[in-house]
């Protein structure tokens, strides 16, 4: 396993996305800028500088621990968290479906540190990093999928390749908006990545909805939804801890993925997750922000503004591009200003076509349709 240290996986962007269960990171100049920024004068609090071992879990609130599983490609590992519930724990993501994270939950039980079992398994949404071992938890444990109702059939339609999640569905939409066919047998290469990291999902779940409050032992957790980077993605809020689990939607590090999905071609998710992230900007600003990738963190109101600014960066770029007619494919190096490789290309993709689609509904983009490209030009 390549150390996250050394390989300075936190100014990569997220590379996690539906249906690229061993993904490559995409590492666009806009992330390392973000990042670089935070490296010098970040206004951010890092209250746990310690990592825990693999295997071994730190207390960081009462009743709520940090461990933390691997992950097989650059992004390098997930953060998971366990909740007190009386005896028993409730355990929040599951981390990837590979025999690495089974071996160490593996350790857990056989340390007897969930000696009492596990009342619950939520999952904060469908990504591979976070429900890869769903079935084999909610089995060890007879314990139920606590998720919410988009997460779960997302879920489904991607091992099933079901719903229009398949690769040749979003092979269809990349070539629409302009990338190369011979970008095509890399895409269709990937169709069975889902299935074979998330194995076994669940037949069954209790639906979490916006609003819920799950109590968990002597706290209630808040669900407050978040949009944009997963169709409904849960983020867990504890007002009497001053807590928030934030999933991937508010990273400390790296900018998550806000990509067009190929079921929804007109999707605007770059507005989705602008939305959501102004919605956590009305929680404390001291809030312990417990992140799935990267360090527990303080600070989540300067870190909405600076996600908020790369984004609005982004947005003035590609409006500059697009004097002349501009296809998705054709702006990738005005986002990435470099080389990307095949795997990289893709999630580049969805984020151009997420940028793109954001400045076509705020007006400033029209969009021209010829019979084999989609462009977008000023105006
Ligand atoms: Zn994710």
């Amino acid at each position: 396993m390549i150390s996250f240290w050394i390989l300075g996986a936190e100014v990569t962007n997220l590379g996690e996305f539906a249906g690229f269960g061993d993904a490559n990171i995409l590492t666009p100049n806009c992330c390392a800028i973000s990042a670089n920024r935070m490296n010098t004068e970040s206004p951010l609090q890092y209250p746990f500088a310690q990592l825990p071992s693999p295997g071994e879990t730190i207390e960081v609130a009462p009743g709520v621990s940090w461990l933390r599983m691997p992950l097989p490609f650059a992004l390098d590992h997930i953060n998971l968290w366990l909740l007190e519930d009386g005896d028993q724990r409730v355990i929040v993501d599951c981390g990837f479906g590979n025999d690495a994270t089974r071996a160490l939950w593996t350790q857990l039980i056989d340390a007897r540190f969930l000696k009492a079992g596990v009342s619950r398994v939520i999952a904060t949404h469908h990504h591979p990093d976070h429900v890869g071992n769903a079935g084999w938890l909610t089995r060890q444990f007879e314990a139920p999928l606590w998720i919410s109702q988009s997460e779960y059939l997302s879920a489904h339609a991607l091992c099933d390749g079901a719903a229009g999640q398949g690769r040749e569905n979003m092979a269809a939409l990349y070539r629409r908006n302009g990338l190369d066919e011979s970008h095509t047998p890399g895409i269709l290469k990937g169709r069975d990545h889902y299935r074979k990291f998330v194995p076994d999902f669940p037949m069954s779940y209790r639906r979490i909805c916006e609003g819920d409050l799950i109590r968990v032992g002597a706290n209630a957790w808040r669900v407050i939804m978040g949009y944009g980077h997963a169709p409904e993605h849960a983020t867990l809020y504890c007002e009497s801890l001053g807590v928030l689990i934030s999933g991937d939607m508010v990273l400390p590090r790296i900018s998550t993925n806000v990509s067009v999905p190929a079921s929804q071609p007109e999707a605007n998710p770059l507005r989705l997750f602008l939305e959501s992230l102004s919605r956590f900007s009305a929680l404390p600003a001291q809030t312990l922000v417990l992140p799935s990738h990267g360090l527990p963190f303080r600070g989540m109101h300067e870190r909405i503004a600076q996600l908020t600014e790369h984004h609005r960066l982004r947005l003035a770029e590609l409006l500059e591009a697009c004097e002349t007619p501009k296809s998705a494919a054709e702006v990738l190096q005005v986002l990435f200003r470099r080389q990307l490789d095949s795997h990289q290309i893709l999630f580049a993709m969805g984020e151009a076509m997420a940028h793109l689609h954001y400045l076509y509904e705020d007006g400033a983009l029209r969009r021209i349709k010829d019979e084999t490209v989609i462009r977008y030009q000023r105006g």
